[in-house]
């Protein structure tokens, strides 16, 4: 029966600690396959957030072919609390740990239930990001390479139809992958893609609109919606991406750009201790693109400074 409704999924975590998220449906009114979206995987990337919530007012059963399963905000005590990175119950990043653990820790279980019971009854997955509340961006797309061609393949069509200039990939042996919900969804059979669009805790109107195009084209190429999906033409593809860590905490002051492009061994920031001493001088470790960059000057032993994206061709 061809409808739309919202409701709260509800668990217990082992400490008893009541985990929830809101999941908005429309049931099409013709058959169709069903389409999972999440947001707010990381509670403080607002625009996909927001964006998925917009689909939900949009759409209508009537024009819809198959289902549509929204979790507009999957973790929501870091959406309120505006954590970053990591849900404040435990200090986990819930899009680390999936497939999650039933009887493990807050974000573990959550995690389980969002695989288990909305992500795997799916037929394909998008998953919204942007940089979190410390990380500027250039939108792009990432899908996993599972080894299983059948499905890469369908992964990287969907990547492409959501329309960003710039597409990136995972793959099983490879740190970014490891609990990563697309990562996870595509090995367990469900083609799909992460994307990231906006970042630095903002939430404007042109990141919300490139998500929106890109949700709706996807469900066209998916059969969801009516009409042509455009083929976006100058896509580039990276075969590499690789983040750039400091060793040591500090003061991060960065000599480039988001979207800037680098070369190898080239200096791209230069940590200082809290007396002004340069204590670390950060090289890129490839020629390519910024393609994120902490925007925060406090960074940790290990820190996350930027994720450069190498070897590109067209697509
Ligand atoms: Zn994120």
């Amino acid at each position: 029966m061809s409808c739309k409704k919202t409701e709260w999924l509800k668990f217990n975590a082992s400490d008893q600690e009541e985990i929830a998220f809101p999941l908005a449906t429309i049931e099409g009114a013709k058959p169709g396959p069903t389409v999972t979206i999440t947001a707010g995987i990381h509670g403080a990337e607002y625009p996909g957030i927001v964006s998925a919530i917009r689909l939900f007012k949009e759409l209508t059963p009537e024009t819809v072919a198959g289902k549509i399963q929204i979790v507009t905000i999957s973790s929501l005590k870091a959406f309120e609390s505006r954590s970053v990175f990591v849900c404040p119950v435990d200090g986990k990043n819930l899009n680390r740990v999936f497939p999650g653990d039933k009887d493990g820790s807050y974000t573990q279980v959550l995690a389980y239930h969002l695989f288990n019971d909305v992500i795997l009854k799916g037929n394909y997955y998008l998953d919204l990001h942007g940089g979190d509340m410390v990380e500027a961006l250039v939108p792009y797309a990432m899908y996993h390479k599972s080894g299983n061609d059948k499905i890469d393949q369908k992964s990287l069509e969907i990547a492409k139809y959501y329309g960003l200039k710039y597409i990136t990939s995972s793959q099983p042996d490879s740190k970014t992958k490891s609990g990563g919900t697309y990562a996870n969804a595509s090995e367990h059979g469900i083609p799909g893609a992460l994307v990231e669009v906006g970042g630095i805790g903002q939430l404007d109107e042109e990141s919300v609109n490139l998500h929106m195009k890109g949700l709706y084209n996807v469900l066209r190429y998916l059969g969801c919606l009516e009409g042509e999906p455009v083929i976006p033409a100058d896509q580039t593809f990276y075969d590499e991406s690789v983040w750039v860590y400091t060793s040591k905490k500090g003061i991060f002051h960065t000599k480039v750009s988001v979207g800037d492009e680098v070369s190898k061994s080239q200096c791209v920031g230069t940590i200082e201790d809290y007396f002004g001493n340069q204590i670390e001088e950060s090289l890129s470790p490839i020629n390519g693109k910024v393609m994120v960059l902490t925007t925060s000057p406090a960074v940790k032993d290990n820190g996350q400074l930027m994720k450069v994206a190498g070897k590109p061709r067209k697509i």
